[in-house]
């Protein structure tokens, strides 16, 4: 089983993300996708403008709805919040030693890799999918993917995708300030939004 992970805080998921694991799907013929959104430690949860860690679940849901290769996975939703994610690709490895992992991350998430707890052990559990953004050009993020290549040996590939100019980020103050969000999230995902006043939304 090749099995694509999708980490994220998904606050909201947004059609970047889907696009993403459709497209690594694709590529790299992957059985099935995971998105598996990160707990929020204690003094995260319930913050001002923000979306509760069940409401993010749900929008995750009604997101995925319907894809039959998208899956849920709450694997990084623990009670005490935070999980590492060398923790959770090695629980993985454990409980399915069969399992090929491919983890599927922005240049973004790149960039900040050196940063993230045990690099190593992460490149150790899975094969790393990087996708362009913020118009990062492709012989700059080849260059970067060669350098986490080279440090940790990892198994690290480029995904072959455009850029699509949308964050999480953005999509908040869209609605803080009433600008609409359609077609940047699933029709399912704008209806929630308005219904539960997520991000400050004012109905209109
Ligand atoms: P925020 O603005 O709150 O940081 P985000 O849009 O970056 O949200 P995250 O949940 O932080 O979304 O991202 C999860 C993963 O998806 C990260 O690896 C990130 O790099 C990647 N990602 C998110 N949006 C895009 C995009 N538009 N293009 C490429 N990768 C993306
Ligand atoms: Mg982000």
């Amino acid at each position: 089983m090749r099995t694509g992970i999708m980490g994220g805080t998904f606050d909201p998921i947004h059609i970047g993300h889907l696009i993403l694991g459709e497209t690594a799907w694709q590529q790299f013929e992957l059985d099935r996708v995971l998105y598996m959104p990160a707990g929020n430690p204690p003094h995260k949860r319930d913050r001002e403008g923000r979306a509760s860690n069940e409401e993010r679940l749900d929008m995750v849901r009604l997101a995925i709805e319907g894809n039959p290769h998208f899956e849920l996975s709450t694997l990084e939703m623990n009670p005490e919040g935070y999980t590492y994610t060398y923790r959770t690709l090695e629980r993985m490895k454990k409980e399915s030693p069969d399992e090929e992992l491919f983890f599927i991350i922005g240049a973004d998430s790149l960039r900040d890799f050196d940063t993230w707890m045990m690099p190593e052990r992460i490149c150790a559990a899975c094969t790393l999918i990087v996708a362009c953004r913020n118009h990062i050009d492709k012989t700059t993020l080849d260059r970067m993917i060669e350098g986490v290549r080279v440090r940790y040996h990892a198994s690290i590939y480029r995904l072959d995708s455009e850029n699509l100019d949308i964050s999480s980020h953005d999509l908040r103050e869209f609605v803080r300030k009433g600008r609409s969000v359609r077609y940047y999230v699933p029709d399912s995902v704008e209806t929630y939004i308005k219904e539960r006043h997520i991000y400050g939304c004012c109905e209109q």
